[in-house]
């Protein structure tokens, strides 16, 4: 039997958070139980908050929080040349196109609702007229992946099946910027492909990226791996953990004093390992996961949840 491999795969923004913390830790706990080699890839060409500095400052806090027995297989920013490949291969297949529309001009038009926060639909009238093949020779330019309008279903082995048209939702979307790089979905993509990787394990909010990354293994001749969508950390509010709940950072409670075995604790508590919260080691949270005791839904991070943490400090 071949082994399965996952990966960690944190963007350095110094903003590692408890929801992101839940993620990690998960992942390493099913690596290790279930005998999974384990990557760490920092993804520091995922978007405008990386900073590459803060990458040390992420394996401080895996170290701090017990996570370790992972191969690491570098930043993506070291070697451009597989996901310029990649590109010249969708190229060669006629699945791409250069796209130098500002982000105005792409709300400007006529059906262009806003997806989330960030996104926008690209809409199918703004696509070029068909015609020559495209070549990837401008590296300075946005990328466009020809997106069909068909339904694919995701088999994810937490959430079960869903179903997801990109079409719909995004349209063609971006997978090399104009900063030079590939786009997040290329890069995850290109890099899980090559390094092998059969489980991914990650947060709920990136399932519908799923259905987009399962149009570029196809694209690409790769087979998508198992897909693990955990569900995320909220506020009380109802929003998905950020800046706006305070400073949730793992480095500040770390400099405020707690224990990472309180901040263990209350992730194990979150996961339904213990009934109620209280100080736990690494060892503790690996031996109790249940995935079947992990539920579906968010968990909300309350200000007692928050006091807790801080109610042992050293
Ligand atoms: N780097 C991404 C993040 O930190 C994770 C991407 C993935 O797991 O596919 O959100």
């Amino acid at each position: 039997m071949t082994t399965r491999v996952s990966r960690l795969a944190p963007s350095p923004t110094g903003a590692l958070h408890l929801g992101n913390a839940r993620t990690f830790l998960v992942n390493w706990a099913l690596a290790r139980r279930e005998g999974w080699r384990l990557l760490l890839r920092m993804e520091d060409l995922d978007g405008p908050r990386v900073r590459p500095e803060a990458a040390e400052g992420v394996l401080e806090v895996f170290r701090w929080l017990g996570i370790d027995g992972y191969e690491s297989v570098g930043n993506q920013s070291d070697d451009l040349e597989p996901y310029r490949d990649a590109m010249r291969r969708l190229a060669a297949r006629g699945l791409v196109y250069p796209c130098a529309l500002t982000r105005r001009e792409i709300e400007s038009a006529p059906r262009a609702p806003h997806v989330g926060e960030h996104e926008l639909r690209f809409p199918v009238e703004l696509r070029p007229p068909d015609g020559e093949p495209r070549a990837f020779d401008a590296e300075d330019t946005n990328y466009r992946l020809l997106v069909d309008p068909e339904r694919l279903r995701i088999d994810d082995e937490f959430v079960g099946s869903s179903t997801h048209a990109p079409f719909d939702d995004v349209g063609d979307f971006v997978i090399w910027t104009r900063r030079g790089v590939p786009s997040y979905q290329l890069a995850v993509v290109v890099d899980d492909a090559r390094q092998g990787v059969t489980d991914v394990v990650r947060g709920a909010d990136l399932l519908p990226s799923a259905a987009r990354q399962v149009l570029l293994y196809r694209a690409l001749d790769r087979t998508p791996p198992r897909w693990w969508h955990l569900p995320l950390v909220i506020g009380t509010d109802g929003r998905r953990l950020a800046k706006r709940h305070g400073d949730t950072r793992l480095n500040s409670y770390r400099e405020r004093g707690v224990p990472a075995r309180r901040v263990i604790g209350l992730l194990a508590f979150w996961c339904g390992i213990t009934p109620e919260r209280g100080p736990l080691d690494p060892d503790g949270f690996l031996r109790g996961l249940d995935l079947a005791r992990l539920s579906p839904d968010p968990v909300t991070f309350t200000a007692d949840d928050h006091a807790w943490l801080l109610s042992e400090t050293t």
